[in-house]
């Protein structure tokens, strides 16, 4: 539900008790100033916040030739995320590999060619869509980054995220899962269902690079964007 609509009925239950109290005799309420003055403003119209949202050029300028952790030491070169920088889906994966090292690009590698397979059959193209990781350097030997190194990066994912505002994030494997909803649920128990971040939806589904060594997962991954093609907002 929309907060317009979570507000409206709000409103219409609030409305409905007190009838039902002023129908059984209740004529005074008490109340404290600062409610009774939340109260008069009721029905006038609601003020919007501009806050001002940064620019992936803003996150990308104060990342800079970053040394927040020890994974820039054996880095080539820092793989911020690639694609349309107000996507309505994002894909989020762990950590660049051999090959996104060298290119500064994420998912370019097999595992990027299955993910642009997978954009593909879901009625996408790579440049619709936003793709970044959690941890923007290469983990040496492709090893699983480290709680510091998680802590010191996903910092600027979460500032990605609050730029592009997309409507679905598809997280790639347990690491992205784990680290956007906070939890430590194995990615085959979250996997295939939506989640809530921030009011963004989040669908966990299996890495590509787990799919290249398990292709029977391929199936349950082809279910979860079954779901996302439910309910993707295609234009025409
Ligand atoms: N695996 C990831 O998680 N990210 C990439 O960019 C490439 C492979």
């Amino acid at each position: 539900m929309t907060a317009h609509g979570n507000l409206s009925s709000l409103i219409a239950e609030l409305s409905h008790t007190l009838r039902r109290m002023a129908e059984s005799g209740v004529r005074e309420l008490q109340c404290s100033a600062k409610s009774l003055d939340a109260l008069k403003s009721w029905g006038r119209p609601i003020r919007r916040r501009t806050a001002t949202v940064e620019s992936l050029k803003d996150i990308r300028a104060d990342l800079g030739e970053c040394v927040r952790c020890g994974l820039s030491e054996s880095r080539t070169r820092i793989v911020f995320g690639q694609g349309h920088p107000k996507a309505k889906l994002m894909f989020v994966g762990e950590g660049p590999g051999h090959e996104e090292d060298r290119a500064g690009e994420p998912f370019v590698g097999a595992a990027g060619q299955l993910l642009t397979r997978i954009i593909e059959a879901i009625k996408l193209r790579r440049e619709d869509v936003y793709i970044a990781n959690v941890v923007k350097c290469r983990p040496p030997g492709n090893r699983t980054p480290q709680p510091e190194e998680i802590a010191a990066c996903s910092p600027f994912l979460r500032r990605q995220i609050a730029a592009i505002r997309p409507l679905f994030i598809c997280t790639l494997g347990g690491c992205a899962a784990q680290t956007l909803l906070g939890t430590t649920e194995p990615i085959s128990r979250l996997r295939g269902r939506f989640f809530d971040y921030g009011g963004i939806r989040v669908l966990p589904t299996f890495h590509p690079a787990y799919l290249l060594r398990n292709p029977e997962k391929k199936r349950e991954v082809w279910e979860d964007m079954k779901q996302l093609i439910k309910e993707y907002p295609y234009e025409g």
